[in-house]
């Protein structure tokens, strides 16, 4: 077992720096790691010194919030080219949304009585690309609540009254983007989403993966998901979705994709682009 292909850091809603990231990772004896934050490749920079220093295969990417039929869906990128310019503005376009989200929420709080601004909750983020799990570090930071489940569950989960929907783009833009910078893109987590009746739509727009093993997956999903992405021509990926600490103990590398996977990935990423070569630098 080799490869999570599923990672945050600072740069999104993770807790750990690339470099830590990177020192985790090689703890766990994982071969190739993928950094995956939220709508940003602004971490992998450094994310790529930090593995090259332990000795450990990385991969570019990112996790883009796109929307197919009514449902919110995150698409993974891998093997992106970072400098890709239209890459770079479509991200800025969608961390400048997440920012107004944060805007938009800390008013419904205040109008709920919560004297929680903006301002703080982006000196905890320090990021371009905010999210729902700093709102809650913050609330639990202010002493409103005593954890972040607590904050998603009394304000911040779909439907409470803090929540506030995303403006996003669509699975199919999402997927010619990451296409665009010379990259592959798979459907993160889909027993999370639990629409699978999305997932032949979403190859027939170009979807190359599907993220089969994740943490959150049961063993009977992981099979059923295998099977799906069989019947859909779809590459199998993997990865943890380490955000960080998880009850106690680092999340990266309780789920890793074998090497055979990650080297079609690889293969597969390289074919798309020599047919694209105006895309990126290998
Ligand atoms: P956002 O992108 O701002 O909508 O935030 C989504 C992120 O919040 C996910 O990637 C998870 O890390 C986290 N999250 C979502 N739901 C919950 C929950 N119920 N409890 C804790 N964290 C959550
Ligand atoms: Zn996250
Ligand atoms: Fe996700
Ligand atoms: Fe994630």
């Amino acid at each position: 077992m080799f490869a999570d292909l599923h990672t945050h850091t600072r740069f999104s809603d993770g807790t750990y720096t690339p470099e830590e990231l990177a020192a985790q990772a090689r703890q766990v004896g994982l071969g190739a790691i993928a950094l995956t934050d939220h709508d940003t490749v602004e971490g992998c920079p450094r994310m790529a010194e930090a593995c090259a220093g332990e000795g450990l295969d990385f991969v570019a990417g990112t996790e883009l919030t796109a929307e197919q039929d009514g449902s919110e869906v995150h698409i993974l990128g891998y093997f992106l080219a970072i400098d890709h310019p239209r890459l770079r503005a479509e991200m800025r376009r969608f961390q400048q949304v997440r920012q107004n989200r944060i805007g938009a929420m800390t008013e419904r709080l205040q109008a709920l009585g919560v004297a929680l601004t903006a301002e703080q909750v982006f000196a905890v983020a320090q990021c371009d690309s905010p999210g729902r799990p700093h709102v809650a570090r913050a609330l639990v930071q202010a002493g409103v609540c005593r954890n972040p489940d607590e904050a998603f569950d009394r304000f911040l989960k779909q439907g409470r009254p803090a929540w506030v929907p995303k403006c996003r783009v669509s699975a199919g833009d999402a997927i010619a983007l990451i296409h665009e910078a010379g990259g592959v893109a798979s459907l993160a987590h889909p027993g999370l989403l639990r629409r699978d009746e999305l997932i032949p739509a979403l190859a027939d727009l170009g979807l190359d993966g599907l993220e089969c093993l994740h943490s959150r997956h049961t063993r009977s999903q992981t099979r059923r998901y295998e099977e799906i992405a069989n019947e859909c021509r779809l590459l199998i990926t993997g990865g943890s979705d380490c955000h960080g600490l998880s009850k106690g103990r680092p999340l990266i590398g309780t789920v890793k994709l074998s090497h055979h996977h990650f080297e079609r990935l690889r293969d597969h990423a390289l074919t798309t682009r020599r047919r694209a070569p105006h895309t990126a630098s290998p």
